[in-house]
């Protein structure tokens, strides 16, 4: 080590660069973040305002589709693709509260979220909680993971959540193809849980807001409802389909949030 580098984070955090796990924690008041991240959070706020209630929203709506698959569908298995850095309360958190014996998979690609994973791994000893550093992008390796293998029981039913990061995949034809992939491995009676980034409720400022993710190295892609609903192929929407996330059997708080401020579809659907 030279002189000085003591104080430096590991060059693979890549703390010259924004990255969007550190930009989400951020602007939902998270500290895990680096000042690259706190500029281009501000300058993208900027010019996205309702950003921040966006994720929040977004966040909340994560909390309730947990909590609905967990109390009203009895399931007990999930697989998180894009988890983010910890924000309480975690997937797991909302699954153990309904069963402590709940098993959950977290998987992210971002090596910032990797460091904080301790903070996701916090399982009710009746439970599990893993963590898989995997990229979305390799459906197969997600699926092979050795962690995944001894958590969950691939005969009975999961969850995939792919909450907030299908943006991240601007490809159509790979984004199908990779939720294809997951869901053909998961058993009947499976659940699909996703949100995605639309700009059907706010269309000057989200592609505002696209084009300064891009500036700074980060491409999204805006997606409408109707692609969304596709991005569900031959599954079974649950009521009341793709919606905006804060509509989804919303809570108090949810139903107060105007639709100009959310800037989320999102669903839930079922394997037959
Ligand atoms: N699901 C959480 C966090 C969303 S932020 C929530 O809704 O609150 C998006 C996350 O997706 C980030 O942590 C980012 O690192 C992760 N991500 C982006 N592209 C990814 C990829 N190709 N593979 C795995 N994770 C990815």
């Amino acid at each position: 080590m030279k002189p000085g580098d003591d104080d430096t984070p590991s060059v693979e955090l890549r703390t010259d660069v924004p990255h969007p796990a550190r930009i989400y924690d951020f602007l939902l008041g998270g500290k895990d973040n680096f000042p690259v991240d706190r500029e281009a959070s501000l300058e993208i706020a900027a010019v996205w305002p309702n950003l921040p209630a966006s994720m929040r929203a977004n966040r909340s709506f994560m909390q309730r589709v947990t909590r609905y698959l967990a109390e009203e569908q009895g399931i007990r298995q999930f697989l998180d693709i894009g988890t983010g850095l910890p924000t309480s309360p975690n997937l797991h958190e909302v699954a153990q509260s309904v069963d402590p014996a709940a098993r959950v998979v977290y998987v992210d690609n971002d090596p910032m979220v990797l460091v904080h994973a301790r903070a996701l791994l916090t399982s009710a000893p009746e439970g599990r909680t893993t963590y898989i550093d995997a990229d979305l992008h390799d459906p197969q390796a997600i699926l092979n993971a050795p962690n995944l293998r001894a958590t969950l029981d691939l005969d009975r039913p999961v969850a995939l959540s792919l909450i907030a990061v299908l943006q991240f995949v601007t490809d159509e034809d790979e984004a199908h193809a990779i939720i294809d992939g997951l869901m053909k491995h998961l058993a009947p009676g499976s659940f699909l849980a996703l949100s995605t980034v639309t700009a059907d409720s706010a269309p000057e400022e989200v592609t505002r807001g696209i084009d300064a993710y891009a500036a700074r190295g980060i491409p999204e892609r805006i997606r409408d409802r109707a692609e969304v609903e596709l991005l569900f192929g031959d599954l079974e929407l649950v009521d009341p389909g793709v919606c905006l996330v804060h509509r989804w059997h919303p809570d108090a708080q949810s139903a107060a949030v105007p639709d100009e401020h959310v800037h989320m579809h999102g669903g839930v659907a079922r394997k037959r």
